[in-house]
């Protein structure tokens, strides 16, 4: 039976680990005869944290989830998948962002079909994410979704999506500023979705009553809003003091200045609060401006990634939840073990996706961190990943090559 010796990520004991069939089958304290025997100091031992789960993924390496020229293929939804291990990613919702009905009907169907074929694909899928296309329309609110695919809410256009999806969209980011948006909302939440609140401009009364009608989620809080806004109340608060809604944060460095997110955590608390990452397909790419099809954006020097021909609008991320592990340890004080949880245990249970908790009988989805990733000193570098393994077997591993 396969197994791992290294540190836990959580109480950083020494412990060993076996798995069979893909599923832990104990999780237990390595023994000083079992330490002996690697001959390597504890300090020196990898650390063993549960798999990164992502609710926000739109693209990666160039390719697009979101592709109005409606090429996007089964071999490039793996492509993506296999790339984003390296960033420790073990499942995670593919994210359409708002477009015309026939680019998300090709995108949910080729998504859907990708992870469906095989056990070892459908392991890697956590849903997908429909972000839009019910949201607002405004500057700001919309972010760089394009204002002429914005619309109200649909539910005839949303069973067929999700048909096409063959049942698997989880996620649906939308604004409950639309009329009839409340009885929308209570259909999802009856359909087993997952509503979340974002790129809104939605008065206070119409957020309180999305959650009142099952919206659980707020969608990259504090981001998708306008540059101004009346200082309270405002959509914003309204969220923050909720304690039904847990929020999404990017934590890029960013999306959000760092007293923003400390202020976020300490409210909501970190059991409120998840990770994503919302990279897109200029994840990684040099500066520039770029035409994606979805309007032109540009990266600037410092790695932000905004709306082509201004600079205060962002137009999505390009770095992986690595750096909002680190980050959000850096920004609010969180440690270790609660940054990890909120990119990996605590996203994969809000939206029904296996748990890849360390414990028999959980999936043995798992990152071994560098010995070293996590050092007082380790300045602003991401936590370095040695291997990932995804059902136990290996997808990942910095030396292998
Ligand atoms: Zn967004």
């Amino acid at each position: 039976m396969p197994s791992v010796l290294a540190r836990r990520y959580d109480d950083e004991q020494p412990c060993v680990a076996h798995w069979d069939a893909g599923y832990w089958t104990s999780v237990r304290r390595a023994t000083p005869s079992e330490l002996r025997a690697v001959s390597v100091a504890v300090e020196g031992l990898p650390y063993l944290a549960p798999g990164l789960v992502d609710l926000q993924i739109n693209g990666y390496q160039g390719r697009t989830f979101t592709d109005p020229t409606r090429r996007l293929t089964v071999d490039d939804v793996w492509e993506m998948t296999r790339a984003l291990a390296a960033d420790g990613i073990t499942s995670y919702c593919p994210t359409l962002t708002t477009h015309a009905r026939a680019t998300l009907l090709h995108g949910v169907a080729v998504i859907a079909s990708a992870f469906a074929d095989s056990d070892a694909h459908r392991s890697c899928f956590a849903g997908i994410h429909l972000e839009g296309p019910y949201i607002s329309a405004e500057d700001g609110p919309r972010g760089a979704h394009p204002a002429e695919h914005c619309r109200a809410p649909d539910w005839g256009e949303f069973e067929v999506l999700q048909e096409a999806a063959r049942g698997t969209i989880r996620i649906v980011t939308l604004s409950p500023e639309y009329p009839g948006a409340c009885g929308f909302i209570e259909r999802l939440v009856e359909r087993g979705v997952l509503v979340a609140i974002g790129h809104t401009g939605a008065a206070c009364e119409q957020i309180a009553d999305a959650v009142s009608a099952g919206a659980r989620l707020s969608t990259h809080l504090g981001n998708g809003a306008h540059a101004r806004i009346r200082r309270h109340p405002n959509y914003i608060w309204e969220q923050l003091a909720d304690d039904r809604l847990t929020a999404s944060l990017i934590v890029d460095g960013h999306h959000l200045p760092p007293s923003v997110v400390r202020s976020f955590v300490r409210s909501k608390t970190a059991e409120r609060c998840v990770l994503v990452s919302d990279i897109t397909s200029l994840g990684g790419m040099p500066p520039g401006r770029y035409e994606t099809g979805l309007g032109a954006v540009e990266v600037l020097d410092d790695g932000r990634l905004v709306v082509a021909g201004q600079r205060e609008f962002l137009a999505g991320a390009a770095r992986p939840m690595l750096d909002a592990i680190r980050n959000v340890m850096r920004f609010a004080g969180v440690g270790r073990a609660e940054a990890i949880d909120m990119a990996s245990t605590r996203p994969a249970r809000l939206v029904g996706a296996a748990v890849p908790r360390l414990e028999p009988g959980a999936p043995a989805d798992f990152v071994l961190f560098d010995p070293r990733a996590f050092d007082a000193d380790a300045g602003t570098d991401p936590p370095r990943v040695a291997a990932t393994y995804r059902r136990g077997l290996p997808v990942y591993q910095a030396n292998a090559s």
